[in-house]
């Protein structure tokens, strides 16, 4: 984009949304608002105004590249969500970490996993995923692993019904 597209496409932005970074909602003045891709332009993003958005230079920073990164002001995005699905089959732990770094949380999430029944042949293992204390999901399964992988998916499938981290 030219400097005259971009400030053209950041006035549009601006009548659209105000004067607002779509990652933390603050409000900043508009030489302190830039333009921000949904689907990064480094993933193949256009730079149509549906895939723009207004973002304060920190947010703008803190997000990288990452697909994972929504809008707090936007409860169901179709190009967050299609993001979703592709990253689908990549390993749901990764992709919860990832998705919990994306909003700014450094810090890994927390496995609390325990053998909570079934019999020694079959047992049950119940795993919780808790991030800065928080439970964020719960899952069960016939090994450790199970139970984790089942407690990421089920804190992404909370996240991706809510736009509130
Ligand atoms: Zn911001």
């Amino acid at each position: 984009m030219t400097p005259k597209q971009k400030r053209n496409k950041k006035k549009r932005l601006i009548a659209k949304y105000g004067y607002h970074c779509c990652w933390c909602g603050n409000r900043f003045p508009s030489e302190e608002l830039t333009l921000e891709h949904l689907q990064p332009s480094s993933r193949g993003g256009s730079n149509s105004l549906e895939n723009l958005r207004l973002a304060c230079f920190s947010c703008n920073n803190s997000r990288g590249n990452s697909l994972f990164f929504r809008p707090l002001r936007e409860q169901s995005n179709s190009v967050v969500q299609e993001n979703i699905v592709v990253g689908s089959n990549r390993d749901s732990k990764s992709k919860f970490q990832e998705f919990i770094q994306a909003n700014g949380v450094m810090r890994p999430p927390k496995y609390l996993t325990q053998k909570t029944g079934g019999t020694d042949h079959q047992p049950e293992f119940t795993s919780k995923v808790y991030v800065k204390d928080r439970l964020y999901g719960v899952g069960k399964g016939g090994s450790k692993k199970e139970a984790e992988k089942k407690a990421a998916d089920n804190a992404l499938a909370k996240l991706e019904k809510s736009a509130f981290f």
